[in-house]
């Protein structure tokens, strides 16, 4: 390829102690606790809302948040959960037992509502939100970043600062600085499939299959995974016999979100690959819509609303941290003097074909070998937030620094947000103590957390 060097002079803004990239459930925490430690906190989303996958990419279920014995998500998360229960924006079905003692109990919500949610909570905290901007660039030497290029409809801007957090999922930000990444793939040779989420209306919650409660919504999602899907995969209906469908939760009144249909080695580091992935994920939209409508008793009014404006992205790029978090410290549910938050799900890494082999290597990982009995979890160090040596750089959420079994756990929206909250006080803290990133001092940054209502045991 022929290159073009481009030499411009771009406007300076100053004046901010922090700037974090992304606003998906790691970077508005993380900006949320930074601002409120008193950091003056840019937060640059390249949306037109905060929630990231939650919001843009219609993933409209948390992941667990207790162990079965005790909650174990406090801090920003907990009181994002609880706000969005004070402000309707659950259905009528989900109760504060879901997310405080219920284990492995995934809490489905209204994206509108998380939208609402974190707009006042960035706004009430004082930080600047600008949408519809992307951090594009980067300065850095020495393992110390000295600022960021974003661009928007005004065109480019240099945003110098003390410290920068890097939530844009992919480690967008670590990678142009040039600190230490590996690729989904790497590792494995595989990258876990991507899904395109939707919404859908029409459905008869009513009908008897529904019933009323929990334990009814369950059986009948499974019912539709373990005996619908194969009777409509052995019919022939899809183009993919695809095995294994996380399925429909219902997220309010009457409105269902499906997580289903996987758009597999999609590579979200590469623009093609999304391009053709976003399109194929609308017409895999559709099959599972016909499905529904043909072969799930309750659905046969069932109305397609829309798919996601964001491919849902399972993995794409982490860095290499001061820590990597692997599936030996996942197995041996292992505490660290230095972790920031503790947490309990499985390992969840979605077959990476539609072939039986992968479903059940699938089922085994996550039934059986990653499977956390009541009252397990493990802890998640500060040292997977630090790229490698790196002075005023933190990441958070799903490029944090883990081997890909361990990340097909914490890659879930609550432990994404604990991560943010951890980074953005770390970033205070290095700019007030003005100790490295790398070589903070963790446990002043675990009394800070804890007293943010942090549950860090
Ligand atoms: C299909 C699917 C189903 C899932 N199911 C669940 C589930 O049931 N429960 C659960 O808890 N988790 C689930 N997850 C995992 C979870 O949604 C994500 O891992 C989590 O949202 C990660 O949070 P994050 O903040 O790190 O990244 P994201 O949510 O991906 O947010 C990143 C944000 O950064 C922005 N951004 C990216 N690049 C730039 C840039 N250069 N400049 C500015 N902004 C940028 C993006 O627009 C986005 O808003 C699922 C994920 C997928 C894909």
């Amino acid at each position: 390829m022929q290159t073009y060097t481009l030499t411009r002079e771009i406007p300076v803004e100053d004046g901010y102690d922090i700037v974090v990239c992304g606003g998906g459930p790691a970077g508005s925490s993380a900006a949320i606790s930074a601002a409120r430690l008193g950091a003056k906190v840019l937060l640059v989303e390249a949306t037109g809302c905060l929630g990231g996958m939650a919001t843009s990419g219609l993933v409209a279920t948390f992941g667990p948040m207790s162990d079965g014995r005790q909650m174990l998500v406090g801090g920003v998360m907990r009181e994002i959960v609880d706000l969005m229960y004070k402000g309707g924006h659950f259905g009528p079905h989900v109760v504060p037992d879901f997310w405080k003692n219920h284990y492995h109990r995934w809490t489905p919500f209204k994206p509108e509502g998380l939208k609402l949610v974190l707009d006042d909570l960035v706004v009430g905290s004082g930080v600047e939100v600008r949408f519809f901007t992307r951090v594009i660039d980067a300065e850095a030497e020495n393992n110390h970043v000295n600022g960021v290029i974003i661009n928007n409809v005004e065109g480019y801007r240099y945003i110098p600062a003390k410290a920068f957090i890097d939530a844009t999922g992919d480690a967008a930000l670590a990678a142009q600085c040039g600190a230490p990444c590996r690729e989904a793939g790497r590792d494995t040779d595989r990258i876990m499939p991507a899904t395109l989420c939707s919404l859908y209306a029409g459905i008869d919650w009513n009908h008897p299959r529904y019933g009323k409660d929990n334990a009814t919504f369950d059986s009948a999602k499974s019912e539709v995974q373990e005996k619908i899907l194969p009777k409509a995969i052995a019919d022939g209906h899809f183009t993919q016999p695809d095995r294994f469908m996380p399925g429909m939760n219902k997220i309010g009144k009457a409105i269902g979100s499906l997580n289903g249909g996987h758009v597999f080695d999609l590579n979200a580091l590469r623009c093609r690959s999304l391009t053709d992935g976003m399109m194929l994920g609308r017409k895999i939209a559709v099959e599972y819509t016909e499905f529904y409508r043909k072969y799930v008793p309750g659905c046969e009014n069932i109305e397609h609303v829309t798919t996601a404006n964001l491919m849902g992205v399972r993995e794409s790029r982490k860095i290499i941290g001061e820590y990597e978090l692997t599936i030996d410290d996942f197995m041996a549910r292992r505490k660290f003097p230095d972790q920031v938050c503790a947490y309990s799900r499985p390992i969840d890494v979605h077959p990476y074909d539609d072939s039986e082999e992968e479903y059940e290597r699938f089922k085994r990982d996550f039934y059986r070998v990653g499977r956390l009995e009541v009252g397990e979890y493990f802890g998640i160090p500060y040292g997977i937030l630090v790229p490698r040596g790196w002075r005023n750089l933190w990441v958070a959420g799903r490029c944090a620094s883990c081997d890909t079994k361990v990340h097909g756990s914490i890659r879930a929206m609550p432990a994404a947000s604990m991560m943010g909250q951890a980074a953005g006080t770390a970033a205070v803290q290095m700019i007030e103590s003005g100790q490295h990133a790398y070589e903070l001092d963790t446990a002043k940054l675990v009394e800070t957390l804890r007293a943010a209502g942090a549950y860090i045991p």
